[in-house]
């Protein structure tokens, strides 16, 4: 085999001749290269899904790929829309019953006549909410925030007023209690004033501490207030006798028991019964002798046993 090689410059050429083993190895070289890269274009091909890219099948794998993405972002969004919408009655049920509260806040203050100004539960809710029935168009993130925010406000102001509102009719309601007025029993007459009179023993001219209620032996004998009970058995001249301490420097005394109800240190209602009406001690016939002490002193009951309750 000859090879001639052409120079460019000179236009001259040269003649090789190629024996039987270099001649074999180029041979190699040149044919070999495009096979072995056609043998390893086609083996790649074949191992990877390279043959699917020409077939239809692929087109459909996507297609359903893609489909059920769709489904999936669908199913996720009305999950969401659900929550909203519960999320959204919520809400009203909430701004509804603060509605109520505020209601009730204005019903007491009034029954309590308190002073408008210092309570208020008049003032509308600052926020309607998202009403909308397109809970996805309604929906902003930081507006249902805000209506949040101010629901937890208004109703820590609310809970705030109303348990001053308890406290102040609280204490109301214990002064009126302690607060004395009416008689010590719930049937009777009065059958002898506070002051002087003729005593019924000795029949001379004596002071009287207290006023009489006569009635039917062993009928109730009720405290005129609120109080607790400091003395509750026999006294010297009173029979059996029981005292109520009410606070504010006031305390009142039942005596001519037939029988006493309440032990010391009871606490007691107004209006409770703490005694039997009896004739015990210096006494002419079933009544209640009752007092009443201001600071220590006895005072004319008639006063308190006519005042209205506050
Ligand atoms: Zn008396």
């Amino acid at each position: 085999m000859k090879v001639i090689v052409v120079s460019k410059h000179h236009g001259r050429s040269r003649t090789f001749t190629l024996g039987g083993w270099t001649r074999t190895l180029l041979s190699v070289c040149l044919l070999g290269i495009p096979v072995g890269l056609g043998v390893l274009v086609g083996n790649e091909l074949s191992k990877s899904d390279g043959a699917d890219l020409f077939t239809g099948d692929s087109t459909k794998a996507w297609n359903e790929a893609l489909s059920s993405q769709t489904d999936k972002v669908e199913k996720t969004k009305r999950h969401a829309e659900e929550q909203l919408g519960a999320l959204t009655l919520r809400m009203a049920e909430l701004q509804a019953r603060l509605l109520r509260l505020d209601a009730l806040g204005e019903r007491l203050t009034t029954i309590a006549k308190l002073d408008k100004g210092e309570f208020d539960f008049s003032h509308p809710p600052a926020l309607g909410g998202p009403e909308s029935a397109e809970l996805g168009e309604a929906y902003q993130a930081p507006d249902f925030l805000k209506v949040i925010d101010q629901l937890t406000e208004q109703i820590a102001d609310r809970e705030q007023q109303l348990d001053t509102l308890e406290a102040l009719l609280a204490k109301r309601k214990i002064q009126r209690d302690v607060f004395i007025a009416g008689r010590p029993v719930k049937k009777g007459w009065m059958s002898s004033r506070y002051g002087r009179r003729t005593d019924p023993f000795k029949g001379h001219v004596a002071w009287h501490n207290g006023v009489d209620f006569a009635g039917k032996l062993g009928s109730d004998v009720v405290s005129v207030a609120a109080g607790v009970v400091t003395w509750s058995g026999e006294r010297s001249g009173y029979g059996q006798m029981v005292e109520v301490n009410h606070g504010n420097g006031f305390t009142t005394r039942y005596a001519h028991n037939t029988d006493n109800i309440v032990k010391v240190g009871d606490v007691i209602k107004k209006g409770q019964v703490v005694a039997l009406m009896g004739s015990s001690g210096r006494s002419t016939g079933p009544h209640v002798h009752f007092e009443v002490y201001k600071n220590g002193r006895a005072v004319d009951p008639a006063a308190y046993i006519h005042r209205t309750n506050r």
